[in-house]
């Protein structure tokens, strides 16, 4: 069905026999107004224009004089707000990174097209425009200052989310990741992306972890009273691991609250270059040894690298949500995916595939060897109260997915 048979919708492709071929195609779809160029000058003089301006452009890659990649700059110094789909006869992993890099300019892209064409995938493309007049309008996010957040922490304004993992051989519940997010008073739920790093920056990440993990422990004594056997895994800056009194907070609050060590999960990644990686290469070894389970955050990021792999102990690996969101129909991200995998099994770790959208996600797991999903299809992050529910609901529809 038509979204909009009235998008402006401007093809460009330096090719005479292209251009008709698509113009026909989308006039067969219904699309009535439809315009064509044969290069990058003129179709930056429709940009420009304030009639007529196209919402939807038809991008060819390679074009003789300006190359698509060229027009896209342009488009930004335009400020074209609509969108655009790729076209080109290059391989697909050209079109992926033109694809990416588009993005990088804040420009949507619905999505690339090779050659040759089919009218059913130009008109799911196609459908996915929005108008630029109804995108809404982003709004910038606020920075919040040192004393805003040091108060938030010491108020108990952060609250824990948990999302669940599952085994992708059965379904089964066999742990969960605490994600922070700080309940503001007037601003509603904030996202850690909005002030981790903030915390790092002001010296705060300290307290803020063990905000997180004063709550999160009694939280695992309570679900391991109720009978269920749940790992639970807490996100840890590398700024945490400069003092060796982090440990001790650690251990003592682990003791403390009467939770085994090996029901703990630390989750790491490399956000910023550590001073000293004796220290923290130090807190982590012991930390294994005292039996708590570490995890390699992000893998295959540049955070998370080969290096930490050959000098940490880790017990599990959670291959970045990049690699898995997708792998079904994407031949490099696969690739990826089952080198990951692969390094995983012979290091005699566990995998984590993150990042598990969707049904199409969920099949390709079980069709590959990685042990644990986790992701939007399977829960999203939630308190701690919802559980139960999330829990019920979800052994019936484990069933399903076997
Ligand atoms: P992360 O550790 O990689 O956590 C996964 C993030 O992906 C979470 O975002 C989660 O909500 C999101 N996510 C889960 N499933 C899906 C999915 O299927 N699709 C997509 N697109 N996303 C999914 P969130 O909660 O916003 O956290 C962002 C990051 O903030 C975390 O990334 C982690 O690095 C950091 N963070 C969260 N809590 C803490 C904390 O207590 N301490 C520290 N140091 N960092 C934290
Ligand atoms: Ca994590
Ligand atoms: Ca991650």
């Amino acid at each position: 069905m038509l979204t909009n048979s009235n998008t402006r919708i401007l093809v460009l492709d330096d090719e005479p026999f292209m251009l008709k071929l698509l113009t026909r195609m989308l006039g067969n779809l219904g699309y009535v107004s439809v315009s064509s160029c044969d290069n990058g000058h003129d179709a930056l003089l429709r940009v420009a224009s304030t009639q007529d301006a196209p919402d939807l452009i038809l991008l060819d890659i390679n074009m003789p004089q300006m190359d698509g990649i060229e027009f896209v700059r342009h488009l930004v110094e335009h400020h074209f707000c609509g969108s655009l789909i790729l076209i080109s006869g290059e391989d697909v992993r050209i079109l992926q990174s033109v694809e990416k890099l588009v993005r990088a300019h804040k420009i949507t892209v619905l999505g690339h097209l090779s050659k040759p064409v089919t009218p059913e995938r130009l008109s799911t493309l196609i459908e996915l425009c929005v108008p630029p007049s109804q995108k809404m309008i982003k709004v910038a996010k606020k920075v919040y200052g040192q004393s805003a957040l040091a108060a938030a922490i010491a108020h108990g304004e952060l609250v824990n989310y948990y999302q669940p993992k599952v085994t992708v051989a059965t379904g089964e519940v066999v742990g969960l990741e605490t994600l922070v997010r700080w309940q503001h008073p007037q601003d509603g739920l904030v996202f850690p992306d909005q002030f981790i790093g903030l915390a790092e920056q002001y010296g705060l990440i300290d307290d803020l972890t063990r905000a997180v993990l004063s709550e999160a422990l009694p939280q695992a004594r309570t679900w391991q009273d109720a009978g269920l056997s749940l790992k639970l895994a807490v996100n840890l800056s590398m700024d945490n691991l400069v003092s060796l009194s982090f440990l001790d907070y650690v251990v003592d609050l682990t003791n403390q609250v009467g939770v085994p060590p090996q029901q703990l999960v630390l989750e790491v990644t490399e956000s910023r270059l550590t001073q000293d990686q004796r220290v923290s290469l130090e807190i982590l070894t012991r930390l294994r040894l005292k039996r708590f389970k570490l995890s390699i955050d992000d893998f295959g990021t540049g955070n998370s690298s080969l290096a930490q792999l050959r000098d940490i102990p880790f017990d599990e690996l959670k291959i970045d949500q990049s690699f898995v969101h997708g792998a079904w129909d994407n031949d490099t991200q696969r690739a990826m995916f089952d080198a990951s995998v692969g390094l995983a099994r012979q290091l005699a770790m566990e995998t984590v595939a993150e990042g598990v959208e969707d049904r199409a996600d969920w099949n390709f797991l079980r069709q590959h060897d990685c042990d644990i999903a986790q992701g939007y299809f399977i829960a999203r992050p939630m308190p701690a109260q919802d559980f139960p529910r999330w829990m019920a609901d979800w052994e019936h529809r484990r069933e399903h997915l076997m």
